[in-house]
């Protein structure tokens, strides 16, 4: 773990965000810092990633951490949840924006293609989010942010995909009933074609198709959808919770 920058104010308040290290994740760690929280990412492999997430969020003060652990490793999940605890404070904020797509069409879909989706993007979340419950409700306080996609909806060569994303839907939707009494609140983002790595490897001629169905004429960018998420996790939102927002250009009205 490197831990960086800024001082221990006792007063800010704690985010901790999976996929911290690239693309939206990544958006939403400098973003949350820029707020006002102090930052906890973790990152599956890519440290030069996370530690430029870093850098970049600590312009804005605060403290920062970055840590390895995989979404799937129920107790490197433990772990990292009890060092932030033990270092920054109790998290009042998590955003789950760990996720990976591995398409392919059904008929020729590997076994290990549906087993790393669903257990990156669905379990990832479960597992971070279990993680974190117990310590929010006991303080009455927390507020989780979800990322699922458009794709719950229903993507050619993405039934993985669109299955872990629908099932972070519904998993939202039954946190928020279950735990708003105990003052947690909890949303999900649905973004639409965002410029981040996972849309880079996009063929020209989907993009052209994109494009062309998306009202706004672009894909979007990462930080436009840390802004919500950031205003999700704030108390200005403090009346919403177990909704979806789509940040989509207009995609899917
Ligand atoms: P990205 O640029 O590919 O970044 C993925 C991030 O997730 C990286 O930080 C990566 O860490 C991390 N990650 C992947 N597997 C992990 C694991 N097992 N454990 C821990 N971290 C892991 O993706 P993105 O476009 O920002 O997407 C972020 C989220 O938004 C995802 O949940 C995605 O499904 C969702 N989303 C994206 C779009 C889009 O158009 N981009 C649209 C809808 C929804 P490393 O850097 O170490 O690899």
């Amino acid at each position: 773990m490197s831990e960086t920058g800024g001082t221990a104010a006792a007063a800010r308040p704690v985010a901790l965000v999976t996929g911290g290290s690239r693309g939206i994740g990544r958006a939403v760690v400098e973003t949350l810092a820029r707020d006002g929280y102090d930052v906890a990412l973790c990152y599956q492999s890519n440290e030069a990633a996370a530690e430029l997430a870093a850098k970049a969020a600590r312009e804005h003060g605060g403290r920062v951490l970055t840590r390895r652990a995989d979404v799937t490793d129920r107790s490197a999940v433990r772990a990292l949840t009890a060092e932030v605890e033990d270092g920054f404070g109790p998290v009042d904020v998590l955003v789950t924006a760990a996720g990976i797509i591995r398409d392919s069409h059904l008929a020729m879909m590997a076994d290990e293609q549906w087993d790393d989706v669903l257990r990156t993007n669905l379990d990832g979340t479960f597992n971070f989010c279990k993680a974190v419950v117990f310590p929010m409700m006991k303080r009455r306080r927390g507020t989780i942010v979800t990322l699922s996609s458009v794709a719950a909806g229903g993507h050619a060569t993405q039934t993985n995909y669109s299955a872990s994303k629908a099932g972070i839907i519904g998993f939202t939707k039954a946190l928020a009933k279950e735990s708003g009494r105990s003052g947690l609140r909890a949303n999900a983002v649905a973004p639409g074609f965002i410029d981040t790595d996972m849309t880079s490897g996009l063929s020209e001629k989907h993009v052209k198709d994109m494009l062309g169905r998306i009202p706004l004429g672009r894909f979007g960018t990462a930080t436009e959808v840390a802004e919500l998420v950031s205003f999700l996790a704030s108390d200005r939102a403090a009346y919403i919770t177990g909704q979806v927002f789509q940040v989509d250009g207009g995609l899917v009205v």
